[in-house]
């Protein structure tokens, strides 16, 4: 029995509080899981106010994507409905694979109704008729709860024809699962793969947005942007922004995992320090968090005053933390052999630089490291940094650059007392 459960196994009634203070109010309650939302509300409010004025209030919410890159929901929903096309497509990317995030999970188990709600509003606005939710691989068990209640979304008149009884609103949702690969969370790998293909990241531009699935244009969110979405089209956009910080409006969900008292999902309005949270999940003698899953940000101690927000410490809803007992170059490790094993193969700086990145810390790891290869892990990581096709080439090398800034101590201590650095150029001999 998962509903009504979170990861720690506490019933929601039991959640650790996550508060926080703002404008010196204090706020106990988030915006989203505790909102009440019936099936149908946020429809309705549509179907009263017309979908120009419900876009403007996605428009003046400042909603922004959830699933990490931050592109603002009112443009992205504008866009697709100014591009030239024979059909519109919405796409909820629920491939949710980031190591350290789970909070998809909890909202595909308890708010669906939700987040289908969100998707059909999506769908009114931009003139859409289909709509498909990608769901990971790993989430195939979900399947069920979730053909449960699009089928009681079609029975109520909430999917399907004439929706809400308002002829010509027609949409309905097809349920897509993954096979488990990380990349097709990357949304034009997620559109190949919906379309058959290979999950192969697309050149962008064009982006889904004028050309997406089948060719045409395609919102894709994230399952938490649309459940707000949902929320803001039934209480709006001001709502929505009075909580949060100048460029990031509203709450977000985490996803907390690691050496804490009280692991679990929170929400919190964006502009929270990293020390709250660790105070709030009961997290003691912490040396490092890693923000954003493993293409995020690994922070050390030093920076915990810094804020979750995008004009700050961005993430999709990972938290994990690490005491002081962890030895940091073991995460690093773990991190570069996820990227190594997860990378699509597509282009040579990510196919081989991986690797090549896991190889060398591996010989650090395993102490038969030198200061050449330090030179080289930092050299190799900037060069995968910069080639790769897609994001997660751009980001694979995150966790290593922050450890060798942040905690060098790691690596030098694991490192055999034979020092040739002083004698080799590592960048002439590239060159
Ligand atoms: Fe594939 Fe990596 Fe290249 Fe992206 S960066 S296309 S994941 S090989």
């Amino acid at each position: 029995q998962m509903v009504g459960l979170i990861e720690s196994g506490k019933p929601l009634t039991e959640w650790p509080q996550a508060w926080f203070h703002i404008d010196n109010t204090l706020h106990k309650r988030g915006l989203l899981l505790e909102t009440d939302l019936s099936p149908g509300e946020g429809l309705q409010a549509l179907l009263a106010r017309g979908w120009e004025e419900i876009l403007a209030e996605i428009v003046q919410s400042k909603l922004r994507g959830r699933g990490g890159a931050g592109f603002n929901t009112g443009l992205k929903w504008r866009l697709c409905k100014e591009a030239v096309a024979e059909a519109r497509y919405v796409v909820c990317n629920a491939d949710e694979g980031e190591p350290g995030t789970f909070k998809d999970r909890m909202l595909l188990q308890q708010y669906a109704d939700t987040l289908f709600e969100g998707m059909t509003i999506c769908a009114r606005v931009i003139g859409a008729r289909e709509g498909y939710v990608y769901l990971r691989g790993e989430y195939r068990y979900l399947l069920p709860h979730l053909q449960t209640i699009l089928a009681r979304r079609r029975q109520t008149g909430l999917l399907g024809k004439s929706i809400l009884a308002k002829t010509g609103f027609d949409f309905d949702i097809e349920i897509v699962v993954g096979a488990g690969a990380y990349i097709c969370g990357e949304e034009s790998a997620l559109i190949e793969s919906l379309e058959g293909k290979p999950g192969i990241p697309r050149s962008r531009p064009p982006f889904p947005v004028t050309q997406g699935y089948l060719g045409q244009p395609t919102v894709v969110n994230n399952v938490e942007t649309f459940i707000a979405a949902a929320h803001i089209a039934y209480k709006g956009g001001a709502w929505f922004s009075s909580v949060g910080t100048v460029e990031s409006a509203g709450s977000k969900l985490l996803s907390i995992s690691g050496d804490c008292a009280a692991p679990g999902i929170y929400e919190y309005p964006f502009g929270v320090t990293l020390q709250q949270i660790l105070q709030d999940c009961g997290a003691d003698n912490v040396q490092a968090v890693q923000v954003g899953g493993p293409s995020g940000t690994l922070i050390d101690q030093s920076a915990f005053h810094r804020r979750i927000g995008f004009e700050d410490v961005s993430t999709g809803g990972s938290l994990m933390v690490f005491s002081d007992q962890r030895d940091v170059l073991d995460i690093i490790y773990q991190f570069a052999a996820f990227f190594a094993h997860e990378s699509c193969g597509f282009c040579t700086p990510c196919r081989v630089g991986t690797t090549l990145l896991k190889q060398n810390l591996y010989k650090i790891v395993t102490n038969q490291g030198t200061r050449y290869d330090m030179a080289e892990l930092q050299h190799t990581s900037e060069l995968v940094r910069r080639y790769s096709h897609c994001g997660l080439g751009h980001t694979a090398a995150n966790p290593i650059l922050d450890g060798l800034q942040s905690f060098p101590q790691f690596f030098e201590r694991r490192l055999i007392q034979r020092d040739f650095s002083p004698h080799f150029n590592l960048d002439a001999a590239l060159e």
